[in-house]
């Protein structure tokens, strides 16, 4: 694959997981690596999030650039350690050809700069962020849309606790939500910093219309990347914990009209079995609804081509 060319809009997905990297026998197909997603779009290198997929990612970057220089873009939707912690390992880094634009929005009162160069400080890591030798960038976009060369993005912020956003990526082929880490606004559990002062009449307006406000930002989607981690059954037990339930993000792969959803942020409870289970019981919810909408689990190594 060429950056520079922008015939089509690819999709590559690396990482799968939530919470924790689950290598082992059980994980092989589907993959056992966190969060990361890498996008070949209108010439631009777009990465999304830096779980431990995206060290693989960095080694095949190395070895189809060799001694070309790599220009890409990272946009981190939260800091939770699973969507940062790959980031050490990224061996583009480590390069000083090599230019890394990070994109995301402060996830504490430090900032997302200060995280990441936390998670390298001594004594948890051996080399310093500032240390690196590749040219890294962070930037906060000022605005929740903005352009990285002729993409657009759009970030919205999601329900999950701390800050967290999504994001639609919209390329001249076609458009990529991605969507890790949201709970469904259904549940009424809202992670706002202030929803505790909100009495239960107010929350489920507000979750109501979060909800619509949602369903316009997925709208006629080509491929949604989104958070089903639990059963709807597990999810029964884990309300308010910040993530999804399979009938869940059908509704709202249905509601958005979105051509192809891939269920993301794999338990590390389930095993491959268990995920092949999760993806049966969704297409056939899907198929129930009379769509032409395409469901599939997220599996490492997987590519996506719109266009
Ligand atoms: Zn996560
Ligand atoms: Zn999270």
């Amino acid at each position: 694959m060429s950056a520079a060319s922008g015939s089509s809009t690819r999709l590559k997905i690396w990482g799968v997981r939530g919470s924790i990297p689950v290598p082992g026998l059980g994980t092989v197909r589907y993959g056992g690596n966190t969060s990361c997603i890498e996008i070949r779009a209108d010439g631009e290198l777009i990465v999304l999030d830096a779980g431990s997929g995206i060290r693989e990612l960095g080694l095949a970057l190395e070895k189809e650039f060799g001694s070309r220089p790599i220009n890409l873009s990272l946009l981190i939707t939260h800091v939770h350690w699973d969507h940062i912690q790959g980031f050490p390992f990224f061996v583009p880094s480590y390069n000083d050809k090599n230019q890394i634009r990070i994109f995301g929005f402060n996830g504490t009162d430090s900032g997302l700069q200060e995280i990441l160069k936390g998670q390298m400080a001594t004594p948890f890591f051996p080399v310093a962020l500032y240390d690196l030798p590749g040219r890294i960038q962070f930037e906060t976009p000022a605005s929740m849309d903005f352009k990285i060369g002729k993409v657009r993005i759009h970030a919205r912020r999601m329900n999950h606790p701390g800050i967290c956003v999504g994001y639609r990526i919209l390329t001249s082929k076609g458009s990529i939500a991605y969507l890790p880490d949201h709970e469904p606004y259904e549940a009424f559990k809202l992670h706002s910093a202030k929803s505790h002062l909100l009495s239960p009449e107010q929350t489920q307006k507000r979750a109501r219309e979060d909800r619509v406000e949602l369903v316009k930002f997925l709208k006629d989607s080509d491929i949604l990347i989104l958070d089903s981690q639990y059963t709807d059954e597990e999810y029964q037990s884990h309300v308010g914990w910040g993530h999804g339930s399979l009938t869940a993000a059908i509704s709202l792969a249905l509601d958005a009209s979105v051509r192809k959803l891939v269920l993301f942020h794999h338990d590390p409870t389930h095993d491959d079995d268990m995920i092949d289970k999760m993806v049966k019981t969704a297409q056939k919810i899907a198929a129930k609804s009379e769509s032409y909408l395409e469901v599939e689990g997220a599996r490492e190594g997987a590519e996506v081509t719109i266009g």
